[in-house]
């Protein structure tokens, strides 16, 4: 891929605020395309196809895979998330920058496909933070409330292979800290 420079990568733990603050640089802002991505996700109450993600059944979502068509897949917490290349790729040609905001194991795909791009792990104040911060946003069951902070236990533990660490006390800062680290 050329311009490689143009690929972001905002990761971190489910809940330490990766979609606020992604939300908050988007506004700031206009050259910064964000990826929809894919997922066998139920939608939650308010999301909409193809605006907050492409919800696929798992056999659409396995055959995207043999073809080819994603850029990086994960599994997470019991369903599956990728990144669909057409549109970066489209994106990125037109001279956006892109905005890829997944979890873990997807952005170290990404960085090892793409060394030059640029990679921020957002790391919570602290775990119990996270916790709270997870239950407040009411969007799981119990289950998988429970999922995701075992899993954010083993995310943390991978911060240090990202290119930056940033703790999100708060939203407005953060996203200005990644604007700065984006120019
Ligand atoms: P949620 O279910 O809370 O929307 O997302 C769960 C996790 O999957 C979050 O950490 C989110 O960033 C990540 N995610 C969303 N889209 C993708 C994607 O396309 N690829 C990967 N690898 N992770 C994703």
């Amino acid at each position: 891929m050329k311009n490689q420079k143009k690929l972001i990568i905002i990761t971190g733990p489910s809940g330490v605020g990766k979609g606020t603050v992604v939300k908050e640089i988007l506004s700031k802002d206009k050259n910064i395309w964000l990826s929809i991505s894919a997922t066998t996700r139920e939608p939650r109450k308010g999301e909409n196809e193809g605006k907050n993600y492409y919800f696929l059944n798992q056999e659409k979502f396995k055959e995207m895979i043999k073809q080819n068509l994603f850029l990086e897949w994960a599994q997470f917490a019991g369903n599956y998330y990728g990144t669909p290349l057409s549109s970066v790729n489209e994106r990125i040609k037109k001279g956006f920058t892109v905005l890829l905001e997944i979890e873990v194991e997807g952005a170290k795909q990404i960085k090892e496909k793409f060394p030059d791009s640029l990679s921020i792990f957002l790391l919570p104040p602290n775990k119990a933070e996270l916790e709270r911060r997870i239950r407040n946003r009411g969007t799981e069951k119990e289950e998988a409330i429970k999922k995701r902070l075992l899993r954010a236990n083993y995310e943390i533990s991978a911060s240090n292979q990202f290119d930056f660490e940033l703790t999100n006390h708060n939203v407005d800062e953060t996203a200005n800290r990644i604007i700065k680290l984006i120019k």
